[in-house]
């Protein structure tokens, strides 16, 4: 069923990122999701940052997630479960040895359906783990669990607590401000600790291909698309020890906005997509995601 919203938008005059004029459109696109409108992709000539204008006004952005339904919200089944769980396990296994070890202090920011801050529970038992979103009540995911706090932003900034790593999960895209978002980061994170973020990589073969139907643009919910240059050069005052290409599910809904069916990137179509997806993007030296881990300096 299409689900219709109405937002206000506004127009940005200059880069949201250093304020240069200078900026030119690289792509046309749409909310394929909710139908809100028409949005660019525009970049700037000068920190070369890309970013969706016109914006949703910021009263209007929760429109956006109100339901816990967009995509970042993925329904549970069985198999996508274990699927998810297995690939995160392996994410944390490839993580630089002691990111993840001993009886650290994790946050998981912006926490979405809680399903990564339990499977980081499951990682290792000693974690103390404390995650956080918008929302004032904690997902249903981590009702209950014992070993997960979950706190509201507001409340989390009233905790003066700092953390030893910080996951920041497909959140920089949807920020209004990512730059005033790392630092907040910065802030909540101890000397010497570890803040790890994922990105779409705006570079794709794939955005290439599919064009404004590219999920990863996800308009207009995705206010900056990221490559490799404009995500290290915010991490700048950080020890950036790597930003490696990574993976996910893109195809089964860029298809469905291709051909306006609901098409699941988790679902039959999509994943059976997904090693080719991950094929040429090798052969292109491109990738859907960018991993960046960073050390507090
Ligand atoms: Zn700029």
């Amino acid at each position: 069923m299409v689900r219709m919203i109405t937002i206000k938008t506004e127009k940005i005059a200059a880069c949201p990122i250093c304020g240069s004029g200078r900026v030119s459109i690289s792509l046309k696109g749409f909310d394929y999701e909710t139908y809100t409108g028409s949005y660019n992709i525009e970049e700037c000539k000068d920190c070369h940052i890309k970013f969706t204008n016109p914006r949703p006004i910021v009263n209007d952005l929760p429109k956006l997630y109100e339901d816990r339904k967009s995509a970042d919200f993925l329904r549970s089944f069985l198999l996508i479960d274990k699927l998810r769980s297995f690939s995160i396990q392996r994410f944390f296994a490839a993580l630089p040895s002691g990111i993840l070890s001993g009886n650290k202090f994790v946050l998981d920011f912006g926490c979405g359906d809680g399903f990564f801050s339990k499977e980081l529970a499951d990682f290792n038992p000693s974690l103390e783990i404390v995650a956080t979103d918008f929302h004032d009540d904690r997902p249903q995911r981590i009702i209950g669990h014992i070993r997960i706090k979950y706190h509201s932003h507001s409340i989390l900034m009233e905790e003066h607590r700092k953390y030893d790593v910080i996951f920041c999960r497909h959140v920089l895209e949807h920020s209004l401000a990512p730059a005033d978002t790392i630092r907040l980061l910065n802030q909540l994170l101890k000397k010497n600790g570890h803040l790890v973020i994922e990105v779409p990589n705006a570079n794709s073969i794939w955005g290439k291909v599919f064009g404004r139907y590219y999920f990863a643009f996800y308009l207009p919910r995705h206010l900056f698309h990221f490559d490799m240059v404009t995500l290290g050069s915010l991490l700048r005052f950080f020890d950036v020890k790597t930003i490696a290409k990574g993976n996910t599910p893109l195809m089964g809904r860029s298809l469905g906005y291709m051909m306006h069916l609901p098409i699941e990137n988790t679902g039959i179509v999509g994943l059976s997509l997904y090693p080719l997806q991950i094929a040429l993007d090798k052969l292109a030296g491109s990738s859907s995601t960018l991993l960046a881990i960073a050390r507090k300096k």
